[in-house]
């Protein structure tokens, strides 16, 4: 296990991207650190090659050039992220083109919107309504907290390629609109994951297996 995201300092983040010879540095991947599981996509992010900064407020978001939502708590998250002044800034960082990866609780924040939001246990989750699917939380009931199954990757993506997946609690994908395009299914056909311009969102959790591919889609 890492630490903590490696801190940058704050000031003349435009610069960041530039050495001092002149060669141009990808700006860091921000990991929404608020609540979670963002250990691990840390770790995946290293082994890819990409530095990484913790990001808990609007002055780090500045600072990178892609972001990860992590797993966690969609309803602790979503408060959180409006505790922390972090909203519209979300808004305006996906907007500007810069990706954005969520994985399971993530996906269910970048969604449109929530089936079932009725629900007492689910009051207080406010999705940025960025990506054109809803989710449904905890989809999979609780009889299967957690189970591991392959997923088919589609798209240019991984020229078809097939990984393994691990769900936890993972919310499920009740309907994909027009603007979002299918990337992972499970052996059903079950849509797992999809893609809308620079936004990924994923209901498994990539960073638990040894596959990259979907962190590499950061740029
Ligand atoms: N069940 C959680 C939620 O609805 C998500 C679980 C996860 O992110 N691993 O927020």
């Amino acid at each position: 296990m890492g630490g903590p995201p490696t801190q940058r300092p704050a000031q003349h983040p435009e610069k960041d991207d530039v050495t001092m010879r002149g060669e141009t540095m990808p700006l860091p991947v921000g990991l929404l650190t608020l609540q979670g599981d963002y250990e691990r996509h840390q770790q995946m992010l290293g082994r890819i090659g990409r530095e990484t900064l913790a990001v808990r407020r609007p002055a780090e978001l500045a600072q990178v050039g892609a972001l990860v939502i992590p797993g966690g708590e969609s309803t602790t998250l979503s408060r959180l992220i409006d505790r922390s002044g972090l909203r519209q800034p979300l808004l305006d960082f996906a907007a500007s083109g810069k990706p954005i990866l969520g994985t399971c609780a993530g996906v269910i924040m970048l969604s449109r919107g929530l089936v079932n939001e009725t629900h007492p246990d689910w009051h207080g989750v406010q999705p940025l309504g960025l990506l054109d699917v809803t989710v449904e939380r905890n989809g999979f009931g609780r009889q299967i907290d957690s189970f591991t199954e392959p997923v088919e990757v589609v798209a240019d993506l991984a020229r078809n390629h097939s990984c393994h997946a691990v769900y936890i609690r993972a919310p499920r994908i009740a309907d994909v609109g027009p603007d979002a395009e299918i990337i992972a299914r499970r052996p059903d056909g079950e849509v797992v994951g999809v893609r809308q311009g620079n936004l990924i969102g994923l209901t498994f959790h990539p960073e638990l297996g040894d596959d990259g591919r979907f962190h590499e889609l950061l740029g």
